[in-house]
């Protein structure tokens, strides 16, 4: 039987699990605070500041944006996210991207407190996907993904999966936080030989190259759950995913869609670490 795993009810689900714990901090008088830094007028940035703000306010999560010139420099921008890190009244940090040119990202992210890196991309953050303790958060996508396959009730222990793309923000962290659920992960990139054979012989796969149609009907059996991270621009500039959707459906158990999948689900996982950044201020956790 074929599936679609759709990325919404997973993210209505993870959002309607907020409003008690928002409710509960209001009492205890903390309002949760997400901060956006946006350094000039990328189109990307811009969409996902939207997006964020709308999530935000629907749920009653206070956004405080940030506005730099594209102009600005790593230090300019560091001081901006120190100075947010320092404020109590902020309890999430999110750097959008992508940064303009001239800016290093890395060694601005780093001034982002590890308890507020609520989007996860501080060397602190990664520490807890390796170690899973420390002030950090996971990076959202990879914890989006287990959130879906939870929500699925697809088991991740004792079963084989492949992850395609090993970014530190998808597929590295991915890769260590299903490890850590038991499951034998083989990890695969622009230079992996033979990558249908790979994938096939997966019984999850999880795809992040950013590499339009990649997947197709080669890559995939029967009985295979697949989740598709990517989201390109097509031959026609259509946001698409790295999985021929339309070709892989009919072959494997289930597969999640682009757009309508894993993009749902981690802002809203941005928004619940948000949420449980503010917790750590009530009196009695
Ligand atoms: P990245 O460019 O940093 O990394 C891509 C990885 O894929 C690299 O490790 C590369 O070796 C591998 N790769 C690329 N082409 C390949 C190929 N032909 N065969 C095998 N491996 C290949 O990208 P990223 O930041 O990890 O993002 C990956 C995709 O996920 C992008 O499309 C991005 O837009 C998307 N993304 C989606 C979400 C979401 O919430 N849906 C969040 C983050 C990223």
């Amino acid at each position: 039987m074929s599936g679609i795993l759709y990325g919404k009810p997973v993210a209505d689900s993870l959002r309607e699990g907020l409003r008690c714990r928002i409710a509960r901090c209001r009492e205890a008088g903390i309002e949760p605070v997400l901060a956006t830094v946006r350094a000039g007028d990328d189109p990307g940035g811009l969409s996902y500041e939207r997006s964020i703000r709308r999530a935000c306010d629907a749920l009653g999560i206070t956004v405080l944006m940030q506005l730099l010139p594209a102009d600005c420099t790593t230090e300019e921008l560091a001081a901006c996210l120190s100075a947010l890190s320092a404020d109590s009244e902020v309890h999430g940090i999110l750097l959008l991207r992508p940064l303009p040119a001239g800016v290093d990202e890395q060694t601005a992210s780093e001034a982002i407190a590890p308890a507020k890196d609520v989007d996860g991309v501080t060397s602190q953050s990664l520490r807890r996907v390796f170690t899973g303790y420390g002030p950090g958060h996971c990076p959202c996508t990879p914890e989006a993904v287990l959130t879906m396959l939870d929500f699925y009730g697809i088991g991740s222990a004792g079963k084989r999966v492949t992850v395609v793309g090993r970014s530190l923000i998808v597929g590295k962290p991915l890769t260590l936080l299903l490890t850590g659920r038991d499951a034998t992960v083989t990890l695969c990139h622009r230079r992996t030989q033979d990558l249908p054979a790979l994938c096939r012989e997966a019984d999850i796969l999880i795809v992040a190259a950013g590499s339009a149609g990649l997947i197709g009907p080669e890559h995939v059996r029967e009985g295979q759950t697949v989740i598709d991270v990517g989201t390109s621009p097509d031959a026609q500039g259509r946001l698409s995913g790295d999985v021929r959707f339309d070709e892989v459906l009919p072959l494997v158990r289930a597969v999640s869609p682009v757009p309508g999948g894993v993009g749902a689900v981690t802002s809203a996982v941005l928004l619940e670490h948000t949420v449980s950044s503010a917790e750590r201020s009530l009196p009695d956790l």
